[in-house]
């Protein structure tokens, strides 16, 4: 089979999700089905106190664990060289224990090494956990491209109370991420773009269960996104925090996964060329990404004014300045033109460089009003 059929629809998902305060602690519990041999990647800067905690957690009891700092880039050779070296061990499950790129090495050498993948996130900064893909890079740090493969993590565990005492704004902007679900989802089904399943085969449609999830996204941050937000800032577990937890990580995960991205990722992709790129973060951009997407569509007015609304009581960025670009022609076009070698042909409608550029400039100065209207307001 070369291609899969257009009329199929497809669904993926991890095979199992847990998520609570302490059940970093149930780990083994959880790995035990997987085997006693693991291999484990921890993100540098929390290596020491993880790997002794991991050490406690399975001692004693004929376990051997591999474990490795992560610091690095998510590179191809880094990958060749891990899995070689794992080969000889023969983990029977490779676990990530960090953010994004550490969780990423472990998806890739565990695939390469034939076993399952354990997710164990420590923020909840992007929906990256849930996802069948790794983003690869190069030495340098540019980006190199992404693996996808044919199956998902095989259980996230994710401890809430490790997420309430990482930086606030890590939450903040996965919700930037998780605000990207539903805007780009209901563009990819109007325009039938095939999602991420079996992606490298072409994807299959929607299931209703892949938009029902994305509506759920939505909801969920407009209920819940404020309160969890004063939860995780005073480092305290609360259920709307628990809410957005879930929507983060799990919700806006499948969320893109069964349902495409579009053009909010697009912007975001333009935005990174730009040189104060790294002083944002990525659902950060996309959230800027999500009122231009919503500016070029001509959404309904009360819909963008509720998502700028949202953006600012979480403070999400609303305009440029707030993504550190100055308003010039030259930027926006800059932001536009590398924007078109994204995701924008996934929109129902036909997206040229020019609609991009007005959509931002236009996008730009509402949130700029919006913004200092909803200042004087409070
Ligand atoms: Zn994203």
């Amino acid at each position: 089979m070369s291609e899969l059929s257009r009329f199929s629809r497809g669904w993926c998902s991890p095979e199992r999700y847990v998520q609570g305060p302490g059940e970093f602690d149930n780990l083994r519990f959880y790995t035990d089905k997987f085997g006693k041999r693991l291999a484990v990647f921890i993100d540098r800067f929390l290596y020491e106190e993880y790997e002794k905690r991991l050490r406690k957690l399975y001692e004693g009891l004929d376990y051997e664990l591999f474990t490795f700092a992560f610091a690095s880039e998510v590179t191809e050779e880094l990958i060749a060289a891990r899995t070689a070296e794992l080969e000889k061990a023969s983990p029977d499950a490779v676990v990530g224990v960090g953010g994004g790129k550490t969780i990423d090495v472990a998806k890739a050498v565990g695939t390469r090494l034939g076993v399952p993948f354990v997710v164990v996130p420590t923020i909840a900064a992007t929906d990256a956990p849930t996802s069948s893909l790794s983003v690869i890079y190069r030495e340098d740090g540019s980006h190199a491209g992404e693996f996808f493969y044919d199956h998902s993590p095989a259980l996230l565990v994710v401890d809430s109370r490790i997420i309430a005492n990482a930086p606030v704004r890590f939450l903040v902007s996965g919700m930037g991420d998780a605000l990207a679900t539903l805007i780009e989802a209901d563009s990819t089904r109007k325009s039938g773009t095939p999602n991420l399943v079996y992606h490298t085969a072409g994807g299959l449609k929607q299931t209703l269960a892949g938009q029902a999830i994305a509506k759920a996204c939505y909801e969920s941050l407009m209920k819940y996104g404020v309160l969890a937000k004063e939860a995780c800032s005073q480092k305290v577990v609360t259920e709307a925090l628990e809410h957005i937890i879930e929507t983060n990580i799990l919700l806006s995960g499948l969320g893109f996964e069964n349902n495409a991205t579009s053009g909010a990722h697009s912007v975001n992709d333009g935005l990174t060329v730009m040189e104060n790129s790294s002083k944002t973060m990525h659902g950060e951009k996309v959230a800027f990404g999500c009122i231009v997407q919503l500016i070029a569509q001509c959404a309904d007015r009360a819909y963008l004014d509720e998502v700028l609304d949202f953006c600012m009581s979480v403070g999400l960025p609303v305009c440029l300045e707030d993504v550190y670009v100055e308003n010039s022609e030259e930027n926006i076009r800059k932001i536009a033109a590398a924007s078109m070698h994204s995701n924008w042909e996934n929109m129902p409608f036909a997206v040229d460089e020019e609609l991009v550029f007005s959509a931002i400039r236009t996008a730009d100065l509402y949130g700029k009003k919006f913004k200092a209207r909803w200042q004087d307001e409070i």
